[in-house]
Parts: C-alpha cells; structure tokens; sequence
C-alpha cells in the first residue's frame, strides 16, 4: 500500500479565473474565489469504487453489446420459433 500524505495535493484549477492554484488552498490565490475541494480518484478495491466487489452495478446502457436483438430482426434460417 502507498498512502500519499495530505499535502501531497494535485493543482487546481480556479473555476473564476482559471489561475492554478495549490490543490490543498481553500481559496484562490489569485482572485480569492472558493476553490472546490480536490475530490480523490476512487482507488480500485474501495469501497464504493466501480468494480469493488459488492458494489452496486450501474443499469446497462440501451445498445451495449449483448443487448438483446431488436424484434423483427432477421432470423437465420432453421431457426425454430
Ligand atoms: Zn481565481
């Protein structure tokens, strides 16, 4: 496991006026606009992450592959119905 400290923060970007500024500032340093907290990627394996075991899986997407076949559909021959 590698666990990064908190002050090891990405930058961010300010939504007001696109300055960079410390992912760690509450603030903007450049125009004092609220700054959104740095929102940690989900780590695969935690919980509540995509993928975890026992999470809950998002409802398919219509037209994703193994969907089924729309009706009407042509049918291979000697295909009992
Ligand atoms: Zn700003």
């Amino acid at each position: 496991m590698c666990f990064r400290p908190a002050t090891v923060a990405p930058d961010k970007t300010c939504p007001a006026c696109g300055a960079t500024c410390a992912g760690d500032a509450p603030t903007c340093s450049a125009c004092g606009a609220d700054l959104p907290q740095a929102a940690m990627p989900p780590m695969p394996g935690a919980p509540g992450a995509p993928g975890a075991p026992g999470a809950p899986k998002p409802p398919a997407a219509p037209g994703m592959p193994g969907a089924p076949a729309k009706p009407g559909a042509p049918q291979p021959p000697g295909s009992a119905s």
